[in-house]
């Protein structure tokens, strides 16, 4: 069966084909621009070059038609026709407390994702406009939606609550959710597969390094917790999220910048960061430039995202009693050889002791402890494409086989 994996955002949606009986991928692309001047798809069929149509796309609808025509195109399609097409996957970010699993999308389901579209409105909205959009011009085809919270939903309440008023997660939903778990998951599942141990005998800590970071802990193969809560915005500093900060900052920085309503989330999530502490880069490949000419605040900003992550790990290994794999993955967790690095030094003390050589790959499974480090760490490329084919071939040839 092929699966057509769909991850729909605001202005932009990626798209990949998969064929699942061996898992290849058929072909690959990004639509950029919806809804704006210049509209573009890029398409690539994988072994050919990448070929770029400049087209108006008013809406999702119009967008997803195009990748439609790009993947039955003559030349570099990768299907006579949508028939060849088994099952659509969509990504969508939030789906609160309705959904600990990857789900077949029926009305209901609407309506729950719906509902949990205020807890992320500007994910959530896009989402479900992929959806209809695909369910308009396929509406033969099952969808089935793979969510970014659904994995960290087995976190205990203990993890999951924060310390106020208790009727605010009855009346408004406010907990942690955590996010980034497709890809948490995927590299869980592939530390268990290179270790050749049962998930279920593990106790791991994936630090998903990227853009957007995150930190989980998994015990006996369920995430116990996560850095990222109700939002995005906690836990790791990132590209250009503060992380974890004082709350009171928010109320002071907008008393004394005199900011209108709306101005501090921005900064929080927008400015602030390596890219805030910096003032350089959210990008860590320029701050490492800017170090190597003696930028001092570009230096601060690294040691800052380092010793945030330390600081997680530490706390995660206390919580499950010891760690037996710290998985490094997402674009800086993959090819950030000196990030790495200063994540992982002087934790000998802990049982972590890194080979320097053999961390020295970017992009590739590797396990770059010494041979006598009692936790073994792991660089696993994720893959979160491959993680939604995979959820969205089981459950539409499980409704097949009905
Ligand atoms: P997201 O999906 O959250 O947008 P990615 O996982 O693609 O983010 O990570 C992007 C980030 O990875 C870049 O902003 C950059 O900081 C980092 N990155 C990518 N390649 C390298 C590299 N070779 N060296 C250091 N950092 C890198």
């Amino acid at each position: 069966m092929n699966v057509l994996v769909i991850n729909c955002g605001s202005s932009s949606l990626k798209y990949q084909v998969l064929n699942m009986t061996n898992e290849e991928l058929l072909c690959k692309g990004l639509v950029e621009r919806i809804g704006m001047e210049g509209s573009v798809i890029t398409h690539e069929k994988i072994g050919m070059d990448k070929v770029k149509n400049v087209v108006p796309m008013e809406n999702h609808q119009d967008a997803i038609k195009n990748v439609l025509d790009a993947v039955q195109h003559p030349e570099h399609g990768v299907v006579k026709s949508m028939d060849e097409i088994g099952a659509v996957g969509h990504r969508v970010v939030h789906a609160g407390e309705k959904f600990a699993y990857s789900v077949y999308i029926d009305d209901a389901v609407i309506g729950a994702l719906e509902e949990c579209v205020e807890l992320a409105p500007l994910h959530n909205t896009p989402n479900l406009q992929g959806i209809a959009a695909c369910q308009a011009l396929m509406p033969d085809t099952p969808m089935v939606g793979v969510f970014d919270t659904a994995f960290h939903q087995t976190m205990p309440p203990e993890s999951y609550l924060y310390a106020i008023p208790y009727e605010y997660y009855k009346k408004h939903g406010i907990r942690r959710y955590g996010f980034h778990g497709t890809s948490h998951k995927y590299v869980a599942e592939r530390a268990a597969d290179m270790l050749g141990v049962d998930m279920h005998d593990l106790k791991l800590i994936t630090c998903h390094l990227g853009n957007g970071a995150s930190v989980s802990a998994i015990k006996h193969g369920r995430c116990v917790d996560t850095s990222m809560g109700f939002t995005p915005l906690e836990g790791l500093v990132m590209g250009t999220r503060c992380g974890d900060i004082d709350p009171a900052i928010v109320t002071y920085i907008r008393q004394k910048e005199n900011l209108p309503q709306g101005a501090a989330n921005e900064i929080l999530n927008k400015k602030s960061g390596v890219l805030g502490i910096s003032g350089v880069s959210s990008d860590f490949r320029d701050l490492e430039e800017a170090v190597k000419e003696g930028n001092e605040r570009a230096a601060l900003a690294l040691k800052i995202f380092a010793q945030k992550v330390r600081g997680y790990i530490g706390s995660y290994i206390a919580e499950m009693n010891g760690v037996d794999a710290i998985i490094f993955t997402a674009g800086v967790g993959e090819n950030d050889i000196g990030m790495r690095e200063m994540i992982c030094q002087n934790l000998g003390n802990l049982g972590i002791k890194m080979d320097v050589l053999k961390n020295n790959v970017r992009g590739k499974e590797t396990d770059f402890a010494t041979e006598d480090s009692k936790v073994r760490l792991l660089l696993i490329p994720t893959n979160e494409e491959l993680m939604i084919a995979r959820d969205t071939y089981h459950i539409a040839r499980a409704r097949k086989n009905k």
